[in-house]
C-alpha cells in the first residue's frame, strides 16, 4: 500500500512564486494534477514530495494536504477479509431529525444508535444494482442486490426495508442490518483516535484516518459469517457506526454482478 497525498497549493501575501509556477515543476511526478483548482496528488514516498513541501515552504505558499491508502493489485487480490462501504450518499426526510428514527445512547450525548423505525429516504427510486450510503450512516442496497445475496445464501446479513414518503409509503430499496460483531478489538496496529468523550457518557467512537489501514488480528475472523461488523463504532458527529466486514467471496460475487458503488478496502493482518 502506499500513501497518496492530495496538495492544494494557495498563494499568500508574500508569496515569491505562484502555486502554478510549482505545480507545472513538480508536474512529472503527479499522479493527477489540476491547475485550475491548484492541487495534485502525489505520493508521499518518492523524494519530489519533501521537495515539494520544502519548495512550497520557502517560497511563501500556503498549504493544505489530504492523505489517502492505495492498495496494491496484489494486496486486493490476496486478501480475504474487506471492509464494505458506499461511497454514494443518499439523503434523508430527515436530516435534522435523526431522533425520528434512532434513540440516542444517553440523555448526556448525541450519538444516535439504536434504530426504532426504517429509514425514509429523499429519493423516489434507486438505481439497480447500486449500493449506497445513507445520511444515517447505514448502508443500503437495491432490491437486485437483496435477492443475489439472498439467493446466494449469504450469512450474517439482515434486511430492513428503506422507504420513500412520510404518508404514502412505498419500499425502495433494503438497509442491511449486519449483527455477528466480531468477538475482539481491531489490532494495536490500527491507529484510532478517540472521538471526543462527553462527560457522563460510556459511548466510544473512534475515528479511522483514512490514510491508514485496519488491521484485524486473523484468529477473530476464523469461522465468522459472510457479513461481520467490528466490535468499535467509527465516527464522530450523530451517526457512529460499525464497520461492515466481507468475506472475500462476497466482493467477487458484487464484482460479477457489476454491482457500482460498493467499495472494499482490504483488511490487513499481523
Ligand atoms: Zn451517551
Amino acid at each position: 500500500m502506499r500513501k497518496l497525498a492530495n496538495v492544494s497549493i494557495k498563494s499568500g501575501p508574500k508569496s515569491l512564486v505562484t502555486p502554478k509556477d510549482i505545480l507545472s515543476k513538480y508536474k512529472e511526478y503527479a499522479e493527477e494534477i489540476n491547475e485550475e483548482l491548484l492541487r495534485m496528488d502525489i505520493f508521499v514516498d518518492i523524494p519530489q514530495y519533501n521537495e515539494l513541501l520544502e519548495e512550497i515552504r520557502k517560497n511563501l505558499l500556503r498549504v493544505s494536504k489530504d492523505f489517502t491508502v492505495i492498495y496494491s493489485e496484489e494486496e486486493i487480490e490476496n486478501a480475504d477479509y474487506f471492509v464494505i462501504y458506499s461511497d454514494k450518499l443518499l439523503g434523508s426526510q430527515y436530516e435534522n431529525n435523526p431522533e425520528k428514527f434512532y434513540y440516542t445512547h444517553c440523555s448526556n450525548c448525541e450519538n444516535y444508535i439504536d434504530q426504532y423505525k426504517d429509514l425514509i429516504i429523499k429519493n423516489k427510486k434507486i438505481n439497480k444494482n447500486m449500493a449506497y450510503n445513507a445520511w444515517e450512516g447505514e448502508m443500503i442496497v437495491s432490491e437486485d442486490i437483496k435477492n443475489l445475496i439472498v439467493t446466494n445464501k449469504l450469512t450474517g446479513i439482515d434486511f430492513r426495508p428503506v422507504y420513500h414518503g412520510v404518508k404514502n409509503q412505498t419500499i425502495i430499496g433494503y438497509q442491511i442490518v449486519v449483527k455477528n460483531i466480531l468477538s475482539g478489538n481491531v489490532d494495536d496496529k490500527t491507529i484510532l483516535k478517540k472521538t471526543n468523550v462527553r462527560l457522563n457518557c460510556d459511548f466510544e467512537s473512534y475515528i479511522l484516518t483514512p490514510e491508514y489501514p485496519m488491521y484485524i488480528p486473523r484468529n477473530l475472523l476464523e469461522n465468522v459469517l459472510d457479513f461481520n461488523c467490528t466490535k468499535e463504532y467509527f465516527g464522530s458527529g450523530f451517526f457512529p457506526r460499525q464497520y461492515i466486514i466481507v468475506k472475500k467471496h462476497v466482493r467477487d460475487l458484487f464484482i460479477n454482478a457489476k454491482i457500482k458503488n460498493a467499495v472494499f478496502e482490504p483488511i490487513f493482518h499481523v
